[in-house]
């Protein structure tokens, strides 16, 4: 497919993104030039997969495409049990509900903003247990993602291993920059949650980036197949919860994937309350034909070496510019440093936040915040979260541009970087309770302008 790319004009963003409350969530798609805002289901679908939705068959119940589903995950990801949901927060929602109860508390490798949301209300407390690497922008560890093993035995330790509701591990870490965990660090945290009777759920969204990255880094696994080390990276864990908009190149669509029988008999149970019968969980059958051969195809190494490397070299473009970026660069998108960019702006007024409006004022770009307005307010005391990273996620989605759209890309920010003091901060001027960065808005804490012209 081919769509269009619309030029804007400097006056017609500045006041698109005046009237979005300078969030770039609320820009109308129309008015974006190079959408960068996510990778989540703005992947191109290939031949294969456009073939397969033909062969939707929508039946209410037992649908043939259910079974290619089921199929394909069990091969790839090697759970026994399959539950379709609508995306991803669908599963993480009924995995919450089912396996933390009020007060418990879910250790993880830095909190992802659904998950902790759905952990949260189902009277769960996250507690990040990633290595203080990953919350250095700078450091160039190549497992970012790792967890810190002291610190999972202290939280064992301070709560006891029964208020454990189960350990949430990312793979890649979204929040840290798209950083893997490396398969010794899961296998010895495997070994310590068997020992203690804790359960491991895997985010397994960009499950088959992280295994590009064991390939390419980890001493013992380059010659093996990301197929291989998929399987091995989710054997270590009792199930998974996946947005198969991400890895799985399909535009809707995810699942809840789980060993257990009785657990599983449970979330089937739920999953016709929250998204649909067990054999469809909110998606048609065509999506589930189109997820299964995404699946097969997205564990396909000149696949996942097409997709990291345009990711890289977005990045060492920006790092030539001298732009700050986190470092090692990530799997699905380029981080730019907002607090470095941005240091006569407080923190308090949202670097993150008025980088990614100057961005778009600026060419078009529409990038994401990750930053103060993600981690949004503490759970218990309702202050705003400062977290280590405040950041701006340019995310690549795969098989759509071209080297020409990062050189665009890339341009805009080394002008922007160089301009930076033109940049001026934001405040709130609505706030809403639930991941506030969707639908927040703001002003410029100074005039009219997120930009001065
Ligand atoms: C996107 C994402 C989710 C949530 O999935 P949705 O399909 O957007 O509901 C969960 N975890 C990670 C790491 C993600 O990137």
């Amino acid at each position: 497919m081919v769509e269009h790319l619309r030029m804007t004009t400097d006056v017609e963003r500045e006041q698109a993104i005046s009237a979005a409350g300078f969030n770039t969530f609320l820009l109308p798609s129309r008015l974006v030039y190079i959408d960068l805002l996510t990778d989540s289901g703005t992947s191109a679908m290939s031949d294969r997969q456009w073939a397969g939705m033909m062969l939707g068959d929508e039946a209410y119940a037992g649908s043939e495409n259910f079974y290619h589903l089921e199929t394909a995950v069990r091969r790839y990801y090697g759970y026994a049990h399959l539950i379709p949901t609508h995306q991803g927060r669908g599963a993480e929602h009924i995995l919450s509900q089912l396996c933390i109860k009020p007060g418990q508390i879910v250790p993880g490798n830095m909190y992802f903003t659904t998950t902790k949301v759905h952990q949260e209300l189902a009277g769960g407390r996250f507690v990040d247990i990633i290595i203080d690497e990953a919350h250095d922008p700078d450091n160039e560890h190549p497992f970012k993602g790792n967890c810190d093993l002291a610190k999972l035995d202290r939280v064992i330790k301070e709560h006891g291993a029964d208020r454990i509701a189960y350990l949430s591990i990312a793979a890649t870490v979204n929040m840290a920059g798209g950083q893997p965990i490396s398969l010794s660090n899961l296998r010895e945290v495997r070994e310590r949650c068997q020992r203690h009777g804790i359960r491991i759920f895997l985010d397994a969204t960009r499950a088959v980036e992280n295994a590009y990255f064991v390939k390419e880094r980890e001493p013992g696994y380059a010659a093996m197949t990301l197929e291989e080390i998929l399987r091995e990276t989710c054997s270590y864990t009792d199930g998974c919860t996946m947005s198969a908009k991400k890895d799985s190149l399909v535009n809707i669509g995810g699942f809840l994937a789980i060993n257990d029988d009785e657990l599983a008999e449970q979330a089937r149970n739920m999953v016709v309350i929250y998204e649909g019968l067990h054999t469809y969980g909110g998606m048609a059958g065509r999506d589930m034909e189109a997820m299964a051969v995404g699946i097969e195809e997205s564990v396909q190494l000149d696949h996942m070496h097409a997709r990291i490397g345009q990711v890289e070299y977005l990045g060492h473009k920006l790092i030539e510019g001298g732009v700050p970026v986190v470092k090692p660069i990530g799997g699905h998108g380029i981080f730019l440093n907002a607090s470095r960019f941005l240091p006569h702006v407080p923190r308090e007024q949202f670097q993150a936040q008025a980088l990614s409006a100057a961005l778009y004022v600026d060419s078009g770009v529409r990038a994401m915040e990750r930053g103060a307005v993600s981690a949004g307010r503490d759970h218990e005391t309702g202050k705003n979260v400062f977290p280590s990273l405040e950041l701006v996620r340019l995310t690549i989605p795969r098989r759509v541009y071209t080297q020409a759209h990062m050189d665009v890309t890339a341009e805009s920010c080394v002008n922007l970087y160089e301009n930076r003091k033109s940049i001026v901060g934001l405040k709130f001027t609505h706030e809403p309770k639930y991941l506030r960065f969707f639908q927040a808005r703001f002003a410029p804490v100074e005039g009219e302008q997120v930009l001065r012209t």
